[in-house]
């Protein structure tokens, strides 16, 4: 392959390598996706302009096509990222998963039916291997496809949570037809194979809409995290296929990266996987029902601007409900009022607040919010017990102590900001209705507990003007 080809390839590796650290710290992370585009640019341009078939010596050709293919992706993916709500940042990553798998399954149809070609003429020997790679692209890249594109569809609320009586039993069931059908496939060979071929491919649809059916709640962001990694892995057969070594690092960093995301978003629920991929977590069951009916304390905007401005210590807890509201200048601008007036001000960021990894960092860090007064979940939890007022905007499942408490509870197990450890704790939110997992909190009717009711943006400007006030 030409020199500089292959240079390009390993700039491009390096890249990714370089943009996937840089990810890890919020104020690089923007830099370091344009780094990693930016080698992948690199890479593209490079093979259309440098690659040359080492057989027949002849450039890529098709270009008519490929600059359809770029326009219309590149495009696409450019208005539906801009206009994309911050909330609905799940769902387009599933979409944008789903569109990877699906890649993935083309490039397996597309060499099957090259080596087919190559087999039936006499011109190409039948490699087992090249087939097993195919399979394996075709069946780990269609499972993430259908499943992808099943979560995108749950998330957007076009399909809902359903559990399929014995479906795990059915599952087990596909998983081994799939095998039988690989088996067969390899031992027939490709010329031979066709009808196993789609049969597979069938399967895997089936397998990966059925495997995402029952999943819900807020195992969802761990499903998705599980999918992209399988993307990883199909692309990097893809570079096998290929002898492509940019396409092998992206597809391996992809799935390695995914696989660790899985695992921590499970550990912070504390959740085995196991568990997220076969129980479907809740909407409605289990959990205690608490004494409702208006057993709880009520503040008023200018008694919350009261206890803030005379606190020594104040921690917020950003939720879900702030992202809706996009409440998170207002809720710099008050940051800046308490830290001017001597309050030191911190934000408690749990890794599931929000509805996607990292959501809390990236929407207060687009409202300028200084990283060093983003405090991880472990950390705030030692530091709750000298707060004087917790304030808890727009969170919910995040702060619920049945996590704690109460075994039936859907979300037991999962760690939490322990708010009660605080003096106060004043709870924004709209209304009594529950968060993502469908659950009653008993927080907001405890002693310490008060209720700050309305929508957290025009709330934070009120206390705004109440703070001026003082
Ligand atoms: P929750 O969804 O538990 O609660 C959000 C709360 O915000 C709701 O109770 C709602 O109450 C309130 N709210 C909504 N709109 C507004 C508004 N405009 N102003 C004020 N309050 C508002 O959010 P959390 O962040 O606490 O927890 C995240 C949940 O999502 C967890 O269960 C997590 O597992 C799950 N999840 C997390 C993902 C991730 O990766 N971060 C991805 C997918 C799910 P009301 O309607 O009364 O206002």
């Amino acid at each position: 392959m030409n020199a500089i080809l292959l240079l390009s390839y390993l700039v491009g590796s390096v890249t990714f390598i370089i943009g996937l650290k840089m990810l890890s710290h919020p104020d690089k992370a923007r830099k370091g996706n344009l780094i990693a585009a930016g080698g992948m640019g690199i890479a593209i341009i490079a093979t259309l302009v440098l690659y040359k078939n080492p057989g027949t010596g002849q450039h890529l050709g098709n270009y008519g096509w490929i600059a359809a293919g770029l326009l219309i992706g590149g495009l696409s993916g450019t208005l539906i990222a801009r206009k994309v709500k911050m909330t609905a940042m799940p769902e387009m990553v599933s979409l944008f998963n789903g569109m990877g798998g699906a890649c993935a399954m083309l490039i397996a149809i597309v060499e099957y039916h090259h080596l087919l070609h190559g087999v039936q003429n006499g011109d190409s020997i039948y490699a087992a291997g090249i087939l097993l790679i195919i399979m394996l692209g075709l069946i780990i890249g269609t499972v993430s496809f259908a499943g992808s594109i099943m979560a995108w569809g749950k998330l957007n609320g076009s399909i809902k949570d359903r559990i399929i009586p014995a479906g795990q039993m059915i599952n087990f069931g596909l998983l081994a037809a799939m095998l039988i059908i690989a088996v067969l496939l390899l031992s027939s060979g490709p010329a031979n194979g066709l009808l196993y071929f789609y049969i597979l491919l069938a399967l895997s649809v089936l397998y990966g809409v059925l495997f995402v059916m029952p999943i819900g709640g807020a195992d969802m962001p761990v499903v998705i995290s599980l999918l992209n990694s399988f993307t990883g892995v199909a692309a990097a057969f893809g570079g096998f296929l290929y002898h492509n070594p940019v396409m092998l690092t992206g597809g391996i960093l992809v799935g390695s990266a995914g696989t660790i995301l899985t695992i921590l978003m499970c550990k912070a629920m504390n959740r085995p996987l196991k568990n997220v991929l076969i129980g479907a977590i809740g909407k409605g069951g289990g959990g205690r029902q608490t004494e409702k009916d208006n057993n709880y304390k009520e503040i008023s905007i200018a008694d919350t601007a009261v206890l803030l401005a005379y606190a020594r210590k104040v921690y917020i807890i950003p939720g879900y409900g702030l992202a809706v509201a996009q409440a998170q200048h207002a809720c710099h601008e008050l940051e800046k009022i308490l830290t001017e007036n001597g309050v030191e001000v911190k934000y408690g960021i749990h890794p599931v607040a929000g509805r996607m990894p990292g959501h809390m960092n990236v929407l207060l860090a687009e409202a300028d919010v200084s990283y060093d007064a983003l405090v991880e979940m472990e950390d705030a939890n030692k530091e709750l017990s000298t707060t004087n007022v917790v304030l808890v905007l727009g969170a919910n499942d995040v702060v619920n102590p049945a996590a704690k408490e109460d075994p039936a509870s859907p979300i037991y197990g999962m760690p939490i900001l322990d708010t009660e450890l605080a003096e106060h704790i004043i709870v924004n939110k709209r209304s009594m209705k529950p968060g993502y997992a469908g659950i009653e909190n008993d927080l907001f009717y405890r002693p310490k507990t008060s209720m700050l009711f309305g929508d957290a943006k025009k709330v934070i400007q009120d206390l705004i003007t109440e703070l001026r006030s003082l």
